[in-house]
C-alpha cells in the first residue's frame, strides 16, 4: 500500500511524529494509501523552509517565476494520465471527468496565473501639477492554501497558483480525503524549477494541522475554501492576528426555469447542473424553481434525463456519476433524503444507496417541499435535488434569496430584460444566465451572505495575495 508523504523544502519527508491516516478509495470502500498526520513539528519545518524561500522567490523577475510556472503547467498536461487516475481513485469521480475538467483545469490554473502575473501593473494616480501617486503591490510572505475534497487538484491549483505568481511563499493543505494529486505535486515543482522551500505541501486534519496552519503567525494570509461552519472557525481564528482572509463556502443554488425559456437546453443542462461529479460541486443548483405553467413538461423530460444516468465504477467509461467521497458523506446525503420524507417531500426518482462496495447513490428528485423547510435550506453537497413550483418573478426571487447562501443562481429565460432583473435581484455571488460553469478565469470568483468573504479569480486573487503600499510623490 502506497504511504505518501509530505512535501517540505522541496523534499519528500515522512511526518515528524510518525502518525499517519488511511485514505479511502471511495468507488471500492477500501483502504488505498495511508497518509501523513502531520503536526506542529511539520508546519514549524515548512515554515523555516518558506522563510529562507521567501527571499530567493520574491526577488526572483516575474518573468523567470512565470516561465517556471508555465513549465509546471506543462508537466501537469505531460502527465494528465496519471493525474487523472489518482484523481478518480482518491474522490470517487468518474475518471472521464477527472481527464475532461480536473486536471485540465489545474493546468489552466496554473498557466492563467503564469501569464496574468507578468501583465499584472500597478495603478497610478496623478494630480497635474500637484501630485503622483501609485500603488506598489508586494507579495506578503508565507501564506496558507487549505482546499477541499470535492475537486481536487482544481481546487488546490486555484489557491496556489495566484499565490505563488504574486511571489508568496505557500504552505498548503489539501483535504484529507483527496491528497494523492496534491501529493504528486511536489515532484513536478521540482522539476519545473521551483527553488525548494517555495511551494509545500503539508497532509492531515483539518483540526490539526489545518487549524494549525491558520493559527501559525507565519501565514499571513489564508485562502481557504470548504464549508461554511469550517469557515466560520478559520475566520474567527485568522482575525486574531488580523490575517488576511478569503473565505470560498458552501452554497443551495437555485436554478431558476422561466417559462420563456429554451426548454431543451434548460432539461440537457439542469440535469448536468444537478449530477455532475455526484452533485459534489459547489456551484451545483440544488432547487430547481420552475414556472408553473411548465412544471409538469418540466418534470417530465427531466425525469426523463435522470432515468438515463448511469451511476458505476468510476473506471468505467459509461459511468456518468461515480462514487460519493466518503462512507461518512453517503450517510449524511441518506439521512437528509429521509428527512426529505419526513417534510412531506414525494421521492420522484432514486432515493437509495446502491448495493455494491463503495459509496454509491441514487441521483434522486424531490418534489413537493416548502421553500423554507430544511431539505430546501440546508447544503447537502450530493446527487439530490428538489423541484419547486413558483408562480411570479417575484415568487422566484424570493424563493432564490431564502436562504442563508449566496453563491450561484442559474436562469433559464429567453427575455433580456428579465433576464438583467432577476439576475440584478438575486442574492448570488456568481450568475449564469442560459448557461452553467462556464468559467472565465479573469472573472471575481466567490459567494455572498453566508458563502463566504472576498473574491477569487483573475486580478482580485493576485490582490488578495499582495500587500498595497501607496507612494505619493509631491511635483
Ligand atoms: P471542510 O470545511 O470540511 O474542509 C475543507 C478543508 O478545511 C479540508 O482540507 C479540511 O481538512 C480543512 N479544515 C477542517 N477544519 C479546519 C480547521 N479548523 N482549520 C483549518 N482547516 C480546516 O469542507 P469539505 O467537506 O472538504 O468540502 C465541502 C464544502 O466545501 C462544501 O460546503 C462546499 O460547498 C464547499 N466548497 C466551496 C467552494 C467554493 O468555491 N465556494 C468550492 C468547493 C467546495
Amino acid at each position: 500500500m502506497q504511504k505518501i508523504q509530505n512535501f517540505i523544502n522541496g523534499e519528500y519527508v515522512d511526518p515528524a511524529e510518525g502518525q499517519y491516516i488511511d485514505n479511502i478509495e471511495p468507488g471500492t470502500g477500501k483502504v488505498f494509501a495511508q497518509i501523513p498526520n502531520s503536526t506542529q513539528e511539520d508546519l514549524d519545518q515548512a515554515v523555516e523552509a518558506a522563510k529562507e524561500a521567501f527571499s530567493v522567490w520574491s526577488a526572483m523577475s516575474v518573468d523567470k517565476r512565470s516561465k517556471i510556472m508555465h513549465k509546471l503547467a506543462d508537466l501537469i498536461e505531460k502527465n494528465l494520465d496519471d493525474y487523472a487516475l489518482m484523481e478518480s481513485r482518491d474522490n470517487g469521480k468518474p475518471l472521464w471527468l477527472a481527464k475532461a475538467v480536473d486536471i485540465p483545469r489545474a493546468s489552466t490554473n496554473f498557466r492563467f496565473y503564469a501569464s496574468a502575473i507578468v501583465n499584472f501593473s500597478s495603478e497610478a494616480q496623478v494630480s497635474e501639477g500637484f501630485m503622483v501617486n501609485y500603488t506598489r503591490r508586494a507579495p506578503i510572505g508565507i501564506v496558507g492554501c487549505i482546499s477541499p475534497w470535492n475537486l481536487p487538484l482544481y481546487l488546490f491549483s486555484w489557491k496556489i497558483a495566484p499565490a505563488l505568481a504574486m511571489g508568496n511563499c505557500v504552505i498548503a493543505k489539501p483535504s484529507e480525503l483527496t491528497p494523492m494529486t496534491a501529493f504528486l505535486l511536489g515532484k513536478l515543482a521540482n522539476e519545473a524549477g521551483m527553488p525548494p522551500g517555495v511551494l509545500n505541501i503539508l497532509h492531515g486534519e483539518g483540526k490539526g494541522i489545518g487549524q494549525a496552519i491558520v493559527e501559525h503567525e507565519a501565514t499571513k494570509a489564508i485562502s481557504f475554501t470548504g464549508g461554511t461552519t469550517t469557515g466560520k472557525i478559520v475566520g474567527a481564528t485568522a482575525a486574531q492576528q488580523f490575517k488576511k482572509v478569503s473565505l470560498e463556502l458552501g452554497g443551495k443554488n437555485p436554478n431558476i426555469i422561466f417559462a420563456d425559456c429554451d426548454l431543451d437546453e434548460a432539461v440537457k443542462t439542469s440535469v448536468k447542473s444537478s449530477f455532475t461529479n455526484q452533485g459534489e460541486i459547489c456551484l451545483c443548483g440544488s432547487r430547481i424553481l420552475i414556472e408553473e405553467s411548465i412544471y409538469d413538461e418540466f418534470k417530465k423530460r427531466f425525469l426523463e434525463e435522470c432515468k438515463k444516468i448511469i451511476v458505476g465504477d468510476p473506471m468505467d467509461a459509461k459511468s456518468i456519476m461515480g462514487a460519493l467521497v466518503s462512507s461518512d458523506h453517503l450517510d449524511k446525503v441518506d439521512s437528509y433524503v429521509k428527512l426529505a420524507q419526513e417534510e412531506g417531500g414525494t421521492i420522484l426518482h432514486g432515493g437509495k444507496r446502491i448495493d455494491k462496495e463503495g459509496f454509491y447513490y441514487e441521483p434522486t428528485v424531490i418534489e413537493a417541499l416548502d421553500a423554507n423547510c430544511r431539505t430546501n435550506q440546508e447544503e447537502i453537497f450530493g446527487p439530490v435535488v428538489t423541484l419547486n413550483p413558483f408562480k411570479t418573478e417575484e415568487d422566484a426571487i424570493n424563493i432564490a434569496n431564502s436562504t442563508r447562501y449566496g453563491l450561484s443562481c442559474t436562469i433559464w429565460t429567453t427575455d433580456l430584460k428579465r433576464a438583467h432583473r432577476v439576475s440584478h435581484a438575486v442574492q448570488s455571488g456568481i450568475i449564469w444566465v442560459n448557461c452553467w460553469l462556464v468559467r472565465d478565469l479573469r472573472t471575481p470568483f466567490g459567494g455572498m451572505k453566508d458563502s463566504g468573504i472576498g473574491r477569487e479569480g483573475g486580478n482580485d486573487a493576485l490582490r488578495f495575495f499582495s500587500e498595497p503600499q501607496n507612494v505619493c510623490i509631491k511635483l
